[in-house]
């Protein structure tokens, strides 16, 4: 079982360099200049969107609570 880290190079969208970024995952892929998890997209060419550690949707509501009737 081999298991070796792609590594490509790209532009970070999040430190804007010209920088290499190693494949974590078949899509994901993490800056080596500035640590950003950026997933790889490709449309037409292959381009890097940050991945935002988004809380769940669950987490999203926390005053959903406070709109209830009366
Ligand atoms: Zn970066």
């Amino acid at each position: 079982m081999k298991v070796s880290a792609e590594v490509v190079k790209g532009i970070c969208p999040t430190c804007d360099e010209d920088t290499m970024l190693v494949g974590l995952t078949n899509e994901l892929y993490r800056c080596m200049n500035c640590g950003a998890d950026l997933q790889q997209h490709v449309n037409g060419k292959i381009s890097y969107l940050p991945v935002i550690a988004t809380p769940s949707d669950k987490n999203i509501q926390p005053f959903e609570k406070e709109w209830k009737d009366g």
